[in-house]
């Protein structure tokens, strides 16, 4: 399998195409927006052009990696040799559900269909496709160049071949995949969001501050980052989505998301990729802001 088409060029799809193309394998990066493309691409030079910096990769890798990048507006002309496709486009149930009909329609009887979503059903996204035991979940985390672990969503379908398939893939990307079952949130998500609705309800409150519950997290639980920064890298709009689809599945009130998350999103402030979340990413704070972790 050598051709891997990826659906989105955003936060996640760049570094999916990233993670592919520096392991050699030819990505078809698709975006129904050609500036979302160019950034995505613009983001991939820019953290190739960091690793270079600090002596992991070369400028030769770099050329390579870039090479095996082709960008596409279109999905059918995309997809058209791919053995895999892993689809990063924004976390919504009706556009994935229709991105996968098209897929279903696209792409070869033997074509794996990965979702990259973070927590809608994976067999309810299956469900919309010929062939529901070659679709699966491959969730990787954020920064994707950089974070090792790729939670491995089996549907209720989703066969023993296709799991073992993307496992191994997986192992050769240099990941740690993890494989667990389908239920709202899976693992990583059901367990961080309601910490980050917690931290924002916090907030809402008046108990505390942006900077000071986020140090009490960094310092006293020694999380790498504050759980409100973390939710401006993850967006906004994503970790509100997340807590509906857990909110929805599960029927428990604890999952509700917090009024000023929502009030938010509405306004705007999505996190790091709209400049404005619980901090400010404008270009001049931006070297303050921004995790040096990450960096
Ligand atoms: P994003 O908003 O940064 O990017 C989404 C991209 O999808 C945009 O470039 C948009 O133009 C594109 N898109 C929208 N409709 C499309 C279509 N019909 N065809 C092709 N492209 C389309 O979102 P993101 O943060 O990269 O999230 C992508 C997926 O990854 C979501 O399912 C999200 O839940 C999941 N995820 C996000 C994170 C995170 O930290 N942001 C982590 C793990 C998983």
């Amino acid at each position: 399998m050598k051709n891997v088409a990826v659906i989105g060029a955003g936060t996640m799809g760049n570094g999916i195409a990233h993670t592919f193309a520096q392991k050699g394998f030819k990505v078809q990066l698709i975006d129904i927006s050609q500036q979302s493309l160019d950034k995505g691409l613009a983001t991939i030079t820019k953290n190739l052009d960091r690793m270079i910096a600090k002596e992991k990769i070369s400028e030769a890798d770099k050329e390579t990696t870039l090479s095996n990048i082709s960008t596409y507006t279109n999905i059918k002309e995309g997809v058209e040799y791919a053995g895999l496709v892993v689809e990063a486009a924004t976390e919504n149930i009706d556009l994935k559900l229709k991105i996968f009909r098209e897929l279903s329609e696209a792409c070869s009887e033997d074509t794996i269909l990965a979702t990259n979503t973070s927590s809608i059903s994976i067999t309810q996204i299956a469900a919309v496709t010929k062939k529901p035991d070659m679709v699966i979940g491959m969730h990787f985390m954020n920064p994707v160049p950089i974070m090792k672990l790729v939670e491995i969503i089996r549907g209720y379908n989703t066969s023993d071949e296709v799991t073992n398939t993307i496992m191994e893939m997986s192992k050769t990307l240099g990941k740690v995949p993890v494989e667990v079952n389908d239920y709202p949130g899976f693992v990583a998500n059901r367990i961080l969001m309601p910490m980050i609705n917690e931290s924002i309800e916090t907030l809402y409150n008046g108990v505390a501050g942006v900077s000071e519950i986020d140090t009490v997290m960094k310092l006293g639980m020694a999380h790498p980052m504050g759980p409100l920064q973390l939710a401006d890298f993850i967006g906004l709009d994503v970790c509100l989505s997340i807590l509906n689809v857990m909110y929805d599945g599960f029927k428990n009130p604890k999952y509700a998301p917090c009024p000023l998350l929502v009030n938010m999103v509405m306004a705007g402030k999505l996190g790091v990729k709209s400049g404005e979340g619980f901090y400010d990413y404008s270009e001049s704070r931006k070297a303050e802001n921004v995790a040096k972790q990450f960096v």
